[in-house]
């Protein structure tokens, strides 16, 4: 009997080890392949996604496909993004230690573990009641304590938290909310995917500079639409 616990002792403790290991594994083969091999060159940015644990914020019945190289369904018609447009859109950002950013679109809460890794803080909207609770579970179970969540439409963006050093809308919108523009800081830069319809969409790199508003076109990409409490 002894040696029979001992035994099942032993095998429930090497296949921990092995998943954790195997995760490890694909995370350092996903940062390789899918961000070193393209155009991922930011370090925090690289860092960040070895660290953060995307099989956390995806559902038990595909945590074996966290890693590869696409969107997943996060539930409630929405998806957690592809690993390499998290890790474009962290990098376009130019952060910095002391940096406040506002996300709109919680989803799973991946996006923002990986920019809490980086900047001081990160407030985060999310207007699927459902999707924002179990995310700020979520993080608050993996030990994020600098992501500040609310349920909500982020069109009207966070006031009383704002003027924020970075914003990222990880929702397509059809026209940039003229909110999120004026809750940007000085010397702020946004990135959020503009276009009509799905899969017609650019991530749009806006910065703030002087008062002045630029947009530049950056990669075209496919979003999930950014909705509105009345649609
Ligand atoms: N960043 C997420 C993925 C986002 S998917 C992650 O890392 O998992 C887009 C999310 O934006 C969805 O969860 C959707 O419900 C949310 N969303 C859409 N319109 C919104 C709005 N007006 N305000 C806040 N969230 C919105």
């Amino acid at each position: 009997m002894y040696r029979i616990v001992t035994i099942l002792v032993i095998i429930c403790f090497a296949d921990n080890v092995n998943g954790q290991d195997n995760y490890a594994t694909q995370r350092e083969r996903m940062v390789h392949t899918q961000l070193l091999g393209r155009d991922i060159y930011d370090i925090k940015t690289l860092d960040a996604m070895r660290e953060v644990k995307r099989h956390e914020f995806v559902p038990t019945s595909i945590k074996y496909m966290a890693y590869t190289d696409g969107p997943l369904n996060i539930g409630h018609n929405q998806t957690i993004s592809q690993p390499y447009i998290v890790a474009y859109m962290t990098q376009e950002l130019k952060l910095k230690p002391n940096d406040r950013v506002l996300e709109i679109g919680t989803g799973s809460g991946y996006q923002a573990a990986v920019l809490a890794k980086i900047v001081d803080s990160v407030y985060t909207i999310e207007i699927v009641e459902p999707l924002g609770i179990s995310a700020d579970k979520r993080l608050k179970r993996l030990g994020y304590k600098n992501v500040y969540t609310r349920i909500g439409d982020g069109y009207h963006g966070w006031p009383d938290k704002a003027p924020f050093d970075a914003i990222i809308v990880t929702a397509g919108v059809k026209e940039i909310p003229p909110v999120l523009l004026d809750q940007l800081a000085e010397g702020g830069r946004m990135i959020i995917p503009v276009g009509k319809t799905l899969f017609h969409r650019n991530l749009m790199l806006v910065t703030k500079k002087n008062g002045k508003i630029k947009a530049k076109k950056r990669i075209p990409v496919a979003f999930v639409p950014f909705t509105r409490k009345n649609e």
